[in-house]
């Protein structure tokens, strides 16, 4: 990925993508303190926009508090440089992913005395769990690893170091042909996915864990919120089990890279009901297509979430 054209925003200069390179002695890459983002741009009505470019960086901002880590940026520079990045690349829609780290100057657990650095690269990526992932559903394994507690690492940061956890997990379950892990929490609730939060749907409801399952506050998971009241659809955040998984009508994942993915099994257990045993189910799709319509600039209630470049 590093050998390629383009251009890569870091530290507030535009440099070639060949050339955006960090030092092996960079303290983030032996201690693993460092936040991210993953935001993405769409080829949307009106011209290629970022969706909800400001909610992301706010989250960035707020990961970066979280690990005492102080972003040597103000919040309108880094969002000028991620459209900045999508321009410079020619990027009609894609992946955007801010990564602030900690410098090189020393080394040693505690990073005082270190410089923090930021960022942004962009990329086309098209649907993260597959196209045809994105119609029939994927198939889910329930990991062994089990999400982190909300006091050991702090959940709320998208924070570079809670992925060694997503990582496991995801490949648990790859390595056996599974699509995607599901993760519990250290009561055996239901979390997220490694990269994803995950819904549920019974009898016309719609179900997500809430938070203090150690789920990432995901800002998909927000926007399911919203279109959940447009479409008349109750929405509970609770705590969730495992077999109620197993029962549910439907469950999908939800990211910024995820999009709306359906579930179609947990541990080779065939989710939904009637015809659609097994597959997308119907408040699925309608969310599913609810969801494209707004981040492609399709629906003028969430124009404002669209920033275009
Ligand atoms: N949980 C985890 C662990 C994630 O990495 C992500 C992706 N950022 C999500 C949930 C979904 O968050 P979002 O909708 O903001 O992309």
């Amino acid at each position: 990925m590093s050998d390629r054209d383009g251009k890569i925003w870091m530290d507030g200069q535009m440099v070639d993508w060949r050339d955006a390179k960090i030092h092996v002695l960079t303290h983030t890459l032996h201690y693993g303190c460092g936040v991210f983002e993953g935001v993405r741009a769409y080829n949307a009505v009106g011209g290629t926009a970022i969706f909800r470019l400001e909610d992301h960086t706010e989250r960035l901002f707020n990961s970066a508090k979280i690990l005492r880590m102080k972003i040597p940026f103000s919040m309108d520079e880094v969002l000028a440089a991620q459209k900045a990045v999508v321009r410079e690349n020619k990027l009609e829609g894609g992946y955007i992913r801010p990564l602030s780290w900690i410098g090189d100057e020393k080394l040693g657990v505690s990073p005082k005395g270190n410089t923090i650095h930021l960022m942004v690269a962009a990329w086309p990526w098209g649907a993260y769990l597959g196209e045809e992932g994105m119609k029939r559903g994927i198939r889910v394994k329930t990991s062994s690893f089990t999400r982190h507690h909300v006091n050991i690492t702090m959940t709320q940061a998208k924070a570079v170091s809670n992925y060694s956890n997503s990582i496991l997990a995801n490949l648990e379950v790859t390595d056996e042909g599974y699509d995607e892990a599901l993760l519990l929490d250290c009561s055996g609730f239901v979390s997220e996915g490694p990269g994803e939060n995950i819904f549920v749907v019974k009898d016309g409801v719609v179900y997500t864990p809430d938070l203090s399952s150690g789920a990432l506050n995901g800002i998909t998971r927000n926007t399911i919120f919203h279109i959940a009241k447009d479409l008349g659809l109750e929405l509970i955040q609770k705590r969730i089990t495992r077999d109620e998984v197993y029962i549910c009508d439907e469950a999908f994942f939800t990211g910024t890279a995820a999009e709306v993915t359906p579930i179609r099994e947990l541990d080779r257990i065939e989710l939904g009901k009637g015809d659609y045993v097994g597959s997308r189910g119907p408040i699925t799709e309608k969310i599913q297509s609810a969801y494209f319509d707004i981040v492609n600039g399709r629906n003028p209630k969430y124009a404002h979430w669209l920033s275009k470049v």
